[in-house]
C-alpha cells in the first residue's frame, strides 16, 4: 500500500446534490441504510449470476452476506458485502459521477428551487451519496469478484474525493462512514436493527448486526452498567419475499420489496402476487407504481419494462420484457420461474416456449390487478393520468384482450365535468339513449376544444352523450376498437348522421329542437339549386355539400367518410413528419342559420366569397391551419364590411 492516493474532483452536479441531501434529508436520515444494503445485495445478486457461468468467480468462498457493523468508540458504521464489488475503473465510473441511474434521473428533475428539490430528493434517493447523510467522511474499500488488486476511494463529500490501491482479502465492498455529531442514534445496535427490519426485510440475503452490546445480566451481575459483550446477530428473514406465501407478508414489506426492486422512491398503488403451480412453476410479484418513472414519461420507446427475471430464486436479469407485453411495461417486479435452466440468456428467452407460457399467464394477471385497482376510482385515476396513454397502446396491440383492454381505458365526455371527469365504456353504455346505435366521440386537442364542435351540437340537442378524445393516440386506439360488446365507436363527423331514432329530448326539449327533429326527415328539394352552386365554387376542395342535420346553432361543418382520416389525424401525422393524401371532406350547411339562409339570395363571385367563408369557418373550428389565413382575414372582413354597410350587391331583402 505504499501507491499515494490520487484526488480528484467530482462533477459539479455531484457536488451540488451532496449539500442539498445532507441539509434536506434531516428528518429521513436512516435512509442512507436501506440504500448501502440495497447496493449490496444488489452486488450479491451480480455475482451470483456472473458465479452461473464462472464458478471460480467465488474463490472458494459461497457464503453470500451482508454485515453491519458498529464501533462505538470509533464512531463508524460499516457496510460489508461478499458481492461482486468493484474494480478500479468501475469504482470512478459508479461513484463520483452522474451516470447512474438515481441520480442522473434526479438531475434531469431537478428545478433550482432548494425547496422543491429537497422534495424530488426524498422521492428519488440517490443511492450511494446517501452515505453522506449521515457521515462527514466516507471511506470505500473493494475487490472485484476475480481480481487482485482492490481500491480505496474515500472522501468528506466536499468537491473531490480521493483513489487508491488498498489491502482486501475477502471479495466485496466494505464501506466505512465516519458518523457526524448529529448522527450519534445510528450507534446503537436496537436502532439500526429497527431500520433494517423496516427497510430492508425482505432482501435476500443474511444480514448480520455486530457491535458491542451491554449485557444486561452481567450488568446486574457485577453493578457495572459499562459491561458489553461483542454480538454477531442475523437480523432480517434472509428469504426472497416472494418465496413467502402472501398472508405472512404485510403492506409494509411489500412496499419496501417494491423500493428495492424498481429502485424507485415512491410507493406503488397496488401490487399482485400469485405462486403459478400448475404444468410450470413459477411465481410472480407485480406492481404499479404511482409515478411514472422518467423513461417512461419522456415516452422513451426503448424502454423495455422492468420485471427481473429470476431462476429458482437466483437474479438473472433486468428487463426482462419477453414476460410482459409492451402495453404493460410500465409494471415493475419479479418472475421467479422453475423451468428454465439457471445458464439461461436473454437470446434464448426471446423465442421460447416456457416463456410464452409463462407471459400468458403473467398478461392475464396484471390486467386483473388493473381489473381491480379500476374499482378504486381515486387510485385509477392516479393510474390512468400516469399510464393511461401506454396501456392504450394494447387495444391495438392485443387483438387477443382487445376487449378486455379496452374495458379498461377511460374517456372524458360531455356527461363528465370537464377533462379530469372520466368514464369507461362500460358506464358509457350504461347511460346510452334508447335506441342509440353507436358509442360516439369527438376528437380535439383540448376538452374545450371537443366541446365546442359544431358537430356536437345535435348530440346536445337530444342529450346524447359524446367521448371527447385529447389524447393524440385515442385515434389511432379507436381506428382499431371497431366496437365494444358489439356497439361500433362512431365518430360524430364521419358519415351520414341519424338520430332521429332517439327523438329530441323528452325532458322538456325546447321547440327548436322539436322542429329540427322534423325537418331534416328528407332533404328539401327547395335547396338543390343553392348546394349546386355552392359545390361548383367550391369545386374539387369538397366531396359534396348537403344540408346537415348534425346543426343547430352553427353555420357549416365538415364530415368525412367514414373511413377518412380526420383532421386532428392528419395534422398529428404532418408534425410526425408523414405525408398525408389531401384531404376531400363534405360539407354541410345549416339550413336553420340565417347567414345559409341568405345564400339563396346570392350569386356568382358573392355567392362564391361567401361558400369559401363557409367552408373556412368550418375548417377552423376544427382545429385546421389555413393555408392563407390571410385571405381568410381579408375575406371576412369585406363581407362583413358589406352586411354593415347595410345591403350591397345582392342583398335584395
Ligand atoms: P444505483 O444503485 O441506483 O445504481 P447507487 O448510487 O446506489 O445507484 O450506486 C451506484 C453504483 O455503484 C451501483 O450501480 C453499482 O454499480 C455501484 N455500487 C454501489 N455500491 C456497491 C457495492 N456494495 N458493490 C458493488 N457495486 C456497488
Ligand atoms: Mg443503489
Amino acid at each position: 500500500m505504499s501507491e499515494t492516493m490520487e484526488t480528484r474532483q467530482f462533477e459539479a452536479e455531484v457536488s451540488q446534490i451532496l449539500k442539498l441531501m445532507v441539509h434536506s434529508m434531516y428528518s429521513h436520515q436512516e435512509v442512507f441504510l436501506r440504500e448501502l444494503i440495497s447496493n449490496a445485495s444488489d452486488a450479491i445478486d451480480k455475482l451470483r449470476f456472473e458465479a452461473l457461468s464462472d464458478g471460480g468467480i467465488y474463490e472458494g468462498q459461497s457464503d453470500l452476506h451482508i454485515e453491519i457493523e458498529v464501533d462505538k468508540e470509533g464512531r463508524t458504521i460499516t457496510v460489508r458485502d461478499t458481492g461482486i464489488g468493484m474494480s478500479r475503473d468501475e469504482v470512478a465510473d459508479n461513484i463520483g459521477t452522474i451516470a447512474r441511474s438515481g441520480t442522473r434521473r434526479f438531475l434531469e428533475q431537478m428545478t433550482g428551487d432548494q425547496k422543491e428539490d429537497s422534495r424530488l430528493i426524498g422521492q428519488f434517493g440517490v443511492g450511494f451519496y446517501s452515505a453522506f447523510i449521515v457521515a462527514d467522511k466516507v471511506e470505500l474499500i473493494t475487490r472485484r469478484a476475480g481480481e487482485e488488486e482492490a481500491v480505496r476511494w474515500e472522501s468528506a463529500g466536499e468537491g473531490e474525493y480521493s483513489l487508491g490501491s488498498a489491502d482486501k482479502e475477502e471479495r466485496g465492498t466494505e464501506i466505512v462512514l465516519h458518523l457526524r455529531d448529529d448522527a450519534d442514534e445510528f450507534l446503537d445496535l436496537s436502532r439500526l436493527e429497527q431500520i433494517v427490519r423496516r427497510y430492508s426485510d425482505h432482501i435476500s440475503f443474511p444480514i448480520f448486526l455486530i457491535g458491542e452490546e451491554q449485557e444486561e445480566e452481567q450488568a446486574d451481575q457485577e453493578g457495572e452498567e459499562e459491561a458489553r459483550v461483542p454480538a454477531r446477530r442475523q437480523v432480517n428473514e434472509a428469504s426472497a419475499l416472494w418465496t413467502r406465501s402472501r398472508n405472512e407478508i404485510d403492506d409494509e414489506e411489500y412496499k419496501g420489496f417494491y423500493k428495492h426492486v424498481a429502485h424507485a422512491f415512491d410507493e406503488p398503488l397496488t401490487w399482485i402476487h400469485s405462486k403459478v403451480e400448475g404444468l410450470l412453476k413459477f411465481t410472480l410479484l407485480f406492481y404499479v407504481p404511482t409515478e411514472p418513472p422518467l423513461e417512461l414519461r419522456l415516452a422513451d420507446q426503448e424502454v423495455a419494462g422492468g420485471v427481473k427475471l429470476y431462476v429458482k430464486r437466483v437474479y438473472i436479469l433486468d428487463e426482462a420484457e419477453m414476460f410482459l407485453p409492451r402495453y404493460l411495461r410500465f409494471i415493475r417486479g419479479v418472475v421467479d420461474a422453475d423451468d428454465l435452466p439457471l445458464n439461461v440468456s436473454r437470446e434464448m428467452l426471446q423465442d421460447n416456449r416456457v416463456v410464452r407460457s409463462i407471459r400468458k399467464t403473467a398478461t392475464k394477471r396484471a390486467l386483473e390487478m388493473l381489473e381491480e385497482l379500476s374499482e378504486d376510482g381515486e387510485k385509477y385515476a392516479t393510474f390512468w393520468s400516469a399510464f393511461g396513454s401506454i396501456l392504450k397502446e394494447g387495444v391495438v396491440e392485443d387483438r387477443g384482450r382487445q376487449q378486455e383492454v379496452a374495458g379498461l381505458l377511460r374517456f372524458a365526455s360531455t356527461a363528465g365535468d370537464g377533462a379530469a371527469e372520466t368514464t369507461s365504456l362500460d358506464d358509457y353504455l350504461e347511460r346510452q339513449k334508447e335506441g342509440q346505435e353507436a358509442i360516439y366521440y369527438v376528437s380535439a386537442d383540448s376538452y374545450e376544444a371537443g366541446l365546442a364542435s359544431p358537430h356536437l351540437e345535435i348530440f346536445e340537442a337530444r342529450d346524447v352523450e359524446v367521448l371527447v378524445l385529447t389524447d393524440p393516440i385515442d385515434e389511432w386506439v379507436v381506428s382499431h376498437l371497431r366496437e365494444y360488446k358489439d356497439v361500433p365507436l362512431r365518430s360524430v363527423d364521419r358519415g351520414a348522421l341519424d338520430l332521429d331514432e332517439l327523438g329530441s329530448d323528452d325532458d322538456g326539449g325546447d321547440a327548436e329542437d322539436g322542429e329540427e327533429a322534423e325537418k331534416t326527415e328528407e332533404e328539401d328539394p327547395r335547396w338543390a339549386p343553392l348546394l349546386e352552386s355552392v359545390k361548383e365554387a367550391l369545386g374539387d376542395s369538397v366531396r359534396e355539400v348537403r344540408m346537415s342535420n348534425r346543426l343547430t346553432d352553427s353555420p357549416s361543418c365538415l364530415v368525412r367518410q367514414e373511413w377518412e382520416m380526420s383532421e386532428r389525424m392528419r395534422r398529428l401525422l404532418k408534425q410526425s413528419g408523414q405525408e398525408v393524401p389531401a384531404a376531400k371532406p363534405t360539407l354541410e350547411l345549416n339550413p336553420d342559420h340565417h347567414l345559409i339562409r341568405h345564400l339563396e339570395n346570392l350569386e356568382g363571385e358573392e355567392l362564391a366569397e361567401w361558400a369559401t367563408l363557409f367552408l373556412e369557418q368550418a375548417r377552423l373550428s376544427e382545429g385546421a391551419v389555413l393555408e392563407a389565413p390571410a385571405l381568410f382575414v381579408r375575406r371576412l372582413n369585406r363581407l362583413m364590411g358589406q352586411l354593415v354597410d347595410g345591403g350591397g350587391n345582392g342583398r335584395t331583402e
